[in-house]
């Protein structure tokens, strides 16, 4: 029998932890695979440090991760898989979104299909307001257009990966890591799970719209160099029309059919729109420059503060 870890990233998680805890652990009791729960404390501020603390003292099947600070969800979840020494990983959110109750069909579809991965996708976003369901659903078309890899659509970081996958992920070398996007990029043998994304349990979301929008361009930067290939395009539709303009006022110059110096409101648009375009066109280049910055650096993904029944 195959043994598997689930591994759970929590950020200042309180109010949902202890339910998250139940409700998972109810589930495994009644697998027959050796499991164990991975929780990767993010650097929480609350109280989810001590409750994480207290469920692994008391319960050996569970390990904790306690981070030095916050370093964000997708090294949380890097940290769990890292760590991970089972055949099977599923990877799940703290907040019951994912709901525990799955996992038994998650397994059983694995073993039907013999696949390396499954990834679940959500058919509904129960708990979403409209305005993360429109972003959400925006995000994963873009970023398919965009990419060279084509990712399944609708789908988070909840899905089970074999011991394959998860050593392929451990040599990936990248810090800024985008965790679904990898594992598609991996490959080998990926069945979709379809399921309906639940209501958070309690608490509020720990991404607001500042670490929506990062986690979002960085994926687009680490996977995509289109906007680089867009800001070529966007240069030569600025040449070819200053190219045009020119030429209108040279040749109306010569026959008079217009008055270029009386032509305040053009100079100016022009030099707005060319201050635009330039601007844009090295904002681009500064992300890309930004993301190398970082990768150079090569400091470590996370911290590891402390560890506990590894
Ligand atoms: N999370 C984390 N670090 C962060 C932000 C979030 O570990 O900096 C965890 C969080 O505790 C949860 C999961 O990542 O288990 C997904 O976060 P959340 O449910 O708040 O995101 P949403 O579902 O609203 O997109
Ligand atoms: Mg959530």
């Amino acid at each position: 029998m195959k043994t598997l870890s689930i591994i759970i990233p929590c950020y200042n998680e309180e109010e949902v932890i202890k339910e998250s805890y139940n409700r998972t652990k109810q589930t495994i009791i009644r697998l027959p695979n050796t499991t164990e729960i991975i929780y990767v404390n993010d650097g929480s501020c609350d109280n989810t440090r001590l409750l994480l603390n207290e469920i692994a003292d008391a319960d050996p099947r569970v390990k904790v991760i306690h981070f030095s600070r916050n370093f964000g969800h997708q090294p949380a979840v890097t940290a769990g898989i890292n760590r991970c020494k089972s055949d099977l990983a599923i990877v799940m959110d703290a907040d019951l979104q994912d709901p525990p109750e799955l996992i038994p069909q998650i397994l059983a579809l694995q073993e039907k299909e013999q696949a390396n991965v499954v990834y679940c996708v959500r058919k509904s976003r129960e708990g979403d307001h409209f305005f993360k369901r429109l972003t959400a659903k925006m995000f994963y078309r873009v970023m398919n257009s965009m990419s060279e890899v084509k990712f399944p659509l609708d789908t988070g970081d909840f899905r089970l990966i074999d011991r394959k996958i998860m050593d392929e992920f451990c040599r990936l070398k990248e810090r800024g890591k985008y965790i679904r996007g990898l594992i598609s990029w991996i490959g080998f043998r990926q069945v979709p799970f379809y399921y309906k994304h639940e209501a958070r349990a309690a608490g509020r979301t720990k991404y607001p719209l500042n670490k929506m929008l990062r986690f979002a361009s960085n994926a687009l930067i680490y996977f995509s160099n289109k906007p680089l290939k867009l800001s070529i395009s966007l240069g030569f539709a600025a040449v070819i029309l200053g190219l045009i303009l020119a030429a209108w006022f040279t040749l109306g110059k010569i026959y008079g059919f217009s008055n270029a110096e009386s032509g305040w409101t053009s100079t100016v648009s022009l030099i707005i729109f060319f201050g635009g375009v330039q601007l844009l066109t090295v904002g681009v280049l500064g992300q890309y420059i930004g993301v190398l910055f970082n990768e150079i650096k090569a400091r470590p993904e996370y911290i590891v503060e402390e560890e506990r029944n590894f």
